[in-house]
């Protein structure tokens, strides 16, 4: 007989908030709602351009605070899984948007940052921001304008929450990977860290994405994430 599983890591990327309007990143083209990512999302292109980059994630923001942005029966099935289990549970986003903890997720890490969130590059201090970041936003720390950043995980930055996260993967019997194309670097590795801790690991996605996990199920996240882990429960009594 199988035994009960004790500690679940599940890594979630932008496919679990597709179909709550928000676009996923490589779906298409290599592009970010139509932006190059080396222009949006590295310290090179902030340095190029601020102006882009503060109007980029403006945007985003306005797009998460806007009314017909909402959790989806994944994000939800998640936050209850969450309650209902009696083991660990670990929640990794890549996503930074906030729908995770909308649909009441509690232990949750964002390692790429968060959308609601600005960092003071001085004193690296984060403040949460509802509003647009522009140049002139004054810093609440510094009270002088231009001290201000998203508080995002660009590319070539270290992502955030690393020791926790490889503490968690370390220690998990099952790993699932739900909505994520595998081509950012350091989460596409995160199953192969889980293997190497025995864990059994699956991935949850819409097509097939090429990479070596143990099981795959393929369908739309608000499907086939309730299910998988309604199933967890029922098996584990
Ligand atoms: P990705 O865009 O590279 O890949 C998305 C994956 O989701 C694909 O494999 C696709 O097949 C799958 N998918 C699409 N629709 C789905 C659905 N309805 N159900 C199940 N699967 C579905 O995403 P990534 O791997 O997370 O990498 C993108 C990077 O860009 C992340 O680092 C993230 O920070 C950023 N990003 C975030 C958001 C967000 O916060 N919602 C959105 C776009 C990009």
């Amino acid at each position: 007989m199988r035994k009960p599983l004790q500690s679940i890591v599940v890594l979630t990327g932008a496919g679990i908030s597709a179909e709550s309007g928000i676009q996923t990143f490589r779906a298409a083209d290599g592009l970010w709602e139509n932006h190059r990512v080396d222009e949006v999302a590295t310290p090179e292109g902030f340095e190029r351009n601020p102006p882009l980059v503060y109007e980029f994630y403006n945007q985003r923001r306005r797009q998460i605070l806007s009314p017909e942005i909402r959790p989806n029966p994944a994000h939800s099935a998640l936050a209850k899984f969450e309650h209902d289990f009696l083991g660990n549970f670990v929640l990794i986003t890549q996503n930074i948007d906030n729908l995770h903890e909308r649909a009441g997720s509690k232990k949750l890490l964002h390692m790429h940052g968060e959308i609601l969130k600005m960092r003071c590059l001085n004193s690296k201090l984060v403040f949460d921001i509802r509003e647009d970041l522009v140049f002139e936003t004054e810093c609440r720390c510094c009270r002088s304008p231009g001290n201000l950043r998203p508080h995002i995980v660009w590319f070539g930055e270290m992502p955030l929450h690393m020791h926790e996260i490889n503490l968690a993967l370390k220690g998990c019997d099952l790993f699932v990977a739900i909505g994520t194309s595998g081509n950012v670097y350091p989460a596409s590795g995160f199953y192969q860290s889980a293997k190497i801790a025995r864990a059994h690991t699956v991935e949850l996605n819409l097509e097939v994405t090429g990479s070596g996990f143990d099981e795959h199920v393929y369908g739309k996240a608000s499907e086939i994430v309730p299910a998988f882990f309604e199933g967890i429960l029922s098996s584990s009594g």
